[in-house]
């Protein structure tokens, strides 16, 4: 035997928006004064009444495994969310507590698919879902939303997708990367589609504490029965309650599909940390205004940043109405030159904008929009204005 190594793993990308805002952090340490506008992380500390939960769980010893799949009273607590956010019935059982959205997703992937299944996965799409199939074995295949349409996609592309090899779709709503919300109407109508043909829906609800347009949210399995029985619906507190670092999220299926992903679970990672979960506990049953706050924040970057691009030549942008970033078309500017040079690509003008006007955004090649690229505004609004202005010189002095 030679030492060969997984052809899977190596046929996986990095995540560039994490490598992006690695390079931002580490351009920072130098002394530079970039403005990140690269992965989707809120600017806020997590608010205090959740850090004190946590301390207070290492301070009475609550530091020993759980069960792996989460604590009772953390999925009675996500049960008590579903059924009053989303209008979901969820027992605990249906329940698994992962380490971070990534997690729960990487777990559906493992129940769901065998060699050669194909997901459906629109596009523009967050970067990790096709990487995410192909480890498990599946084949992402995607759909392009049109951009008159918000870069959404129709149930006719959906029905129209499906082979006898498509297992699931991919539903990311609100998206990341366009911010566009799916409503009811829309969601019924792909419902109707998945049903008909007897696929799964994995609907990935991340974002869906920051929304915009006044509109209640929808979960696509609170629409009856039928499409309850074939989504997992995933969600995480990693967006809505500042808690990236901590790494937690969760799904409900199911109680076949949630053993399943708690079998697989026990065998990797095990538990999520336990003074995260009792963090994570504080977070969905103590108060919600911090959230509210926070969304407002948003929501007030949202507006800004949104007039600022519209403004600027050579780009546009399709407004964002959830999660915090702006999908923003390069195709005017990428024909245009700098120093002498066709811009040519979004890399090429990431790396200018880098190293030549000190903002960081993410290129969206990888995101299936190669003209593209994606800006995060969970960041101050002092910073999106320095980082608006740079931008607009950029642009401004193109050929
Ligand atoms: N889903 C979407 C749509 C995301 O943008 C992200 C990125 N954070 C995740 C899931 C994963 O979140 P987490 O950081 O909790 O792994
Ligand atoms: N999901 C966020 C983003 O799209 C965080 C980075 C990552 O996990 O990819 O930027």
């Amino acid at each position: 035997m030679s030492l060969t190594l997984s052809e899977k793993a190596k046929h996986v990308k990095p995540s560039s928006t994490l490598v992006i805002s690695a390079r931002a952090k580490e351009l920072k340490a130098e002394g530079r004064d970039i403005v990140g506008f690269g992965a989707g992380e809120p600017d806020f500390n997590t608010p205090e009444n959740i850090c004190d939960a946590a301390v207070q769980a290492i301070r009475e010893g609550f530091t020993k495994y759980t069960p792996a799949s989460g604590t009772k009273e953390l999925k009675e607590a996500v049960s008590r969310k579903f059924k009053n956010f989303n209008k979901l019935d969820y027992a605990p059982d249906q329940i698994v507590i992962s380490n971070g959205g990534k997690h729960s997703l990487t777990n559906v992937f493992s129940a769901l698919l065998n060699p050669g299944d194909e997901v459906i996965i629109p596009a523009p799409y967050w970067l990790s879902y096709p990487e995410m199939v192909k480890l498990q074995g599946g084949v992402p295949v995607h759909i392009y939303g049109a951009k008159e349409n918000g870069y959404r996609i129709t149930p006719d592309q959906l029905q129209s997708a499906i082979t006898k090899k498509t297992k699931a779709f991919v539903l990311c709503n609100p998206s990341n990367p366009t911010g566009v919300i799916y409503g009811r109407e829309d969601l019924e109508k792909f419902a109707e589609v998945i049903v008909k043909n007897d696929i799964y829906c994995i609907s990935d609800e991340m974002y869906e504490n920051l929304l915009y347009t006044g509109e209640p949210y929808t979960s696509i399995a609170s629409l009856g029965q039928e499409i309850y029985d074939r989504t997992i619906t995933c969600s995480g507190l990693s967006k809505g309650y500042s808690m990236t670092g901590w790494r937690v999220g969760y799904t409900g299926s199911s109680k076949e599909i949630a053993s399943l992903m708690g079998a697989v679970q026990s065998h990797s990672t095990s538990n999520v940390n336990s003074i995260a979960q009792k963090a994570a506990l504080e977070a969905l049953n103590g108060p919600q205004d911090s959230v509210e706050k926070m969304r407002q924040a948003f929501d007030e970057r949202r507006k800004y940043i949104y007039k600022r691009i519209c403004a600027m030549p050579y780009v546009d942008a399709a407004e964002p109405q959830g999660a915090f970033y702006l999908f923003c078309d390069c195709t005017e500017a990428l024909k245009r030159s700098y120093k002498g040079q066709e811009v040519g690509t979004t890399g090429n003008l990431a790396t200018i904008l880098l190293n030549d006007f000190d903002v960081a955004v993410v290129p969206c090649p990888d995101f299936g929009y190669p003209n593209h690229i994606r800006l995060s505004y969970a960041i101050s609004l002092e910073q999106i204005e320095k980082g608006m202005d740079r931008i607009e010189k950029f642009l401004n002095g193109l050929k």
